[in-house]
């Protein structure tokens, strides 16, 4: 059976759009808004970190025009390292 690929977005479970994200992540990209979580999910500091971190990361984004799969791959290797 075919599975609908999933956000890229680390603890996103919503179904990918547009590069790799779903439609509310790849939205938050494109607006330079920070990316976080759409849901609510267990684990809050480690929320709150990504929270932060996604502001630091956006602010990057925005100044260096980084990719999409640049940006999410930042994302996920920060949240590894929590
Ligand atoms: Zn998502």
């Amino acid at each position: 059976m075919k599975q609908p690929k999933q956000c890229e977005f680390p603890g996103c479970e919503e179904e990918a759009y547009a590069r790799g994200l779903c439609r509310g992540h790849y939205q938050q990209h494109n607006r330079g808004h920070a990316a976080r979580p759409l849901r609510q999910e267990g684990e809050r500091l480690k929320k709150d970190a990504l929270a932060e971190l996604n502001l630091v990361l956006t602010r990057k984004a925005r100044e260096k025009a980084m990719r999409p799969a640049d940006f999410i791959d930042q994302v996920r290797r920060a949240v590894e390292a929590l």
